[in-house]
């Protein structure tokens, strides 16, 4: 069957199918591809979605097990059903695949099941189970997304070599894992297991865990996993990793230079992530992609082929679902004539341990390295009353300033909540709202924006008032 579009999308994950609802909302004719039966992508299905569910679980279970004595509940003996502890998360994933079909719906957004493979730069071919189709477009937005990375003598067999999709659906508690990169992934699926009674070893290259970050929270957060038993080894190179059926080994280079082994039952990588272009044919459409696979474009999200765009992790720079959707609704507005901005540099990271890590602008060792002057304001969390009120003892927020001027060039916190936080700082960083100008603004009490108040303060040079 044969149809014509304006705009089509292939890839429905964050980046796809905002720019599907946007360009339907500025009158667009549109259609979006998707291999899977499911919409999504990657942050829905096997990312973001269900990883915080399992993050949710594991601490509802670890707070139960370790915190309720001290605020006088007793429930006796807490234990893990770890079957329900894994249909939940499915539960929550199918709930978010059921909604975006309603938007798909709503918006009006024909949605093809199938592998999209370009045939020029005007058509795509869908490769359906059961039937194909040749879709005609004046516009198409490439959206398909990552998949896992590996090293060079490692191979994810999915059994017990596994990635992060594997670890979020595992058939039954695991007595052990061995995490290979304490980047995002590593971190967030290490306190996961940690939590539930796994015995989890982290293995990093780097000489701190989160290295993209401020050193400061990668430390911060080393220091937090350890009291929850998990074995960290910094400045280690993985150089193996086999599976030996019933068990793995990883064999790495420790800080002295020195070979050591692990044996684990499961060995995950999460050693990044890579473009994801199989099946698409860009050479069909004339589409050129980097020497990484990363698809190449202008600063309208614009490949050398003009009316074709990409977007998301596709494309590189941070592979977050926020970007991704930003960059979607952005693209749909340029394809409209208009005149939208992305802000790439001041796009938050955020990582949902507990507590949390959230970060925008500049990083200390960045403003060192570059030799840009700055003021550093730092709070610990432990002196609110909102903190002490839950029993939450660790954390800090860390603002940095230019001394002149006072814009703020960087905010790093590593606290309960920084996750919902870190927009106020993305909000003073976007529209270059001073120190001083953040700390007349008003703060509820008790919660912790208190530190966020007491770090401008603090960094402003007025002085804290509550610590
Ligand atoms: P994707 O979400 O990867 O979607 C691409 C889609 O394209 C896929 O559904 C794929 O099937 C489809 N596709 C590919 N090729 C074709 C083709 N030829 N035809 C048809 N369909 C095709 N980010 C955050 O911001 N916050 C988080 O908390 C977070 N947690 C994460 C946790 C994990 C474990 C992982 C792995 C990632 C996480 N991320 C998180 C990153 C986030 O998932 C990605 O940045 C985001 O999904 C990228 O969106 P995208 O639209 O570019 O691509
Ligand atoms: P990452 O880049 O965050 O971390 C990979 C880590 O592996 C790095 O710290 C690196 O130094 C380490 N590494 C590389 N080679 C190694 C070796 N030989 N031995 C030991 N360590 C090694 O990548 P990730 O954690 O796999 O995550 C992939 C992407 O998914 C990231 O871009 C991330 O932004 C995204 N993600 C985001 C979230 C979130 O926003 N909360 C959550 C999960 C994933």
């Amino acid at each position: 069957m044969h149809y014509k579009f304006d705009t089509i999308i292939i890839g429905s994950g964050p980046g796809g199918y905002t720019a599907a609802i946007r360009s339907a909302q500025l009158g667009k004719k549109v259609a979006i591809i998707e291999k899977y039966s499911v919409l999504g992508g990657t942050c829905t299905n096997v990312g973001c979605i269900p990883s915080k569910a399992l993050l949710d679980s594991s601490e509802q279970y670890h707070i139960a097990a370790t915190k309720f004595d001290e605020f006088g509940i007793s429930v006796g003996d807490v234990s893990l059903n770890f079957t329900q502890f894994i249909q939940r998360k499915d539960e929550v994933v199918i709930a978010n695949n059921k909604g975006l079909e309603y938007l798909m719906r709503k918006n009006k957004i024909q949605v093809f099941e199938g592998t999209g493979t370009f045939i020029s730069s005007n058509k795509i071919s869908v490769a359906g189970n059961t039937e194909n189709w040749q879709l005609q477009f004046d516009n198409a937005i490439i959206a398909t997304g990552s998949k896992p990375a590996t090293l060079p003598n490692i191979i994810i067999d999915k059994k017990r070599i596994i990635s992060s999709t594997e670890a979020l659906s595992l058939k039954e508690r695991p007595k052990s894992i061995a995490i290979i990169g304490g980047g995002v992934i590593g971190v967030e699926l290490a306190s996961i297991y940690a939590r539930i009674g796994t015995k989890v070893t982290l293995l990093e290259y780097a000489k701190t865990l989160l290295p993209l970050m401020d050193t400061e929270l990668g430390k911060a957060l080393a220091r937090k996993l350890k009291k929850e038993n998990i074995k960290i080894h910094v400045n280690a190179m993985v150089t193996n990793a086999k599976n030996h059926n019933d068990f793995t080994k990883v064999t790495f280079k420790n800080a002295k230079g020195e070979t050591e082994e692990i044996t684990a039952d499961y060995t995950l990588m999460a050693v990044g992530r890579i473009p994801y272009t199989k099946a698409l044919r860009l050479e069909k459409a004339g589409v050129r992609i980097d020497e990484k696979g990363f698809i190449i474009v202008n600063e309208k999200l614009q490949t050398n082929v003009s009316n074709i765009y990409a977007l998301g992790d596709v494309i590189g720079g941070a592979m977050l679902a926020h970007k991704a959707e930003d960059e979607g609704s952005f693209v749909a507005e340029i394809i409209d004539g208009q005149k939208p901005s992305l802000h790439h540099e001041l796009i938050p990271s955020v990582v949902y341990t507990w507590p949390e890590v959230a970060s925008v602008g500049r990083t200390e060792q960045e403003l060192k390295n570059n030799n840009i002057p700055y003021k550093k304001g730092k709070v610990p969390i432990s002196a609110l009353g909102r903190a002490r009120a839950a029993s939450e003892k660790d954390g800090f927020i860390k603002i940095l300033s230019d001394p002149k001027y006072g814009e703020v060039l960087g905010v790093h916190m590593f606290s309960p909540r920084a996750a919902d936080m870190i927009s106020t700082a993305v909000t003073a960083l976007q529209y270059e709202v001073t120190d001083v100008d953040m700390t007349n603004v008003s703060y509820p009490h008790p919660s912790y924006t208190e530190a966020i108040k007491e770090a401008f303060l603090d960094v402003s040079g007025k002085g804290t008032i509550s610590l």
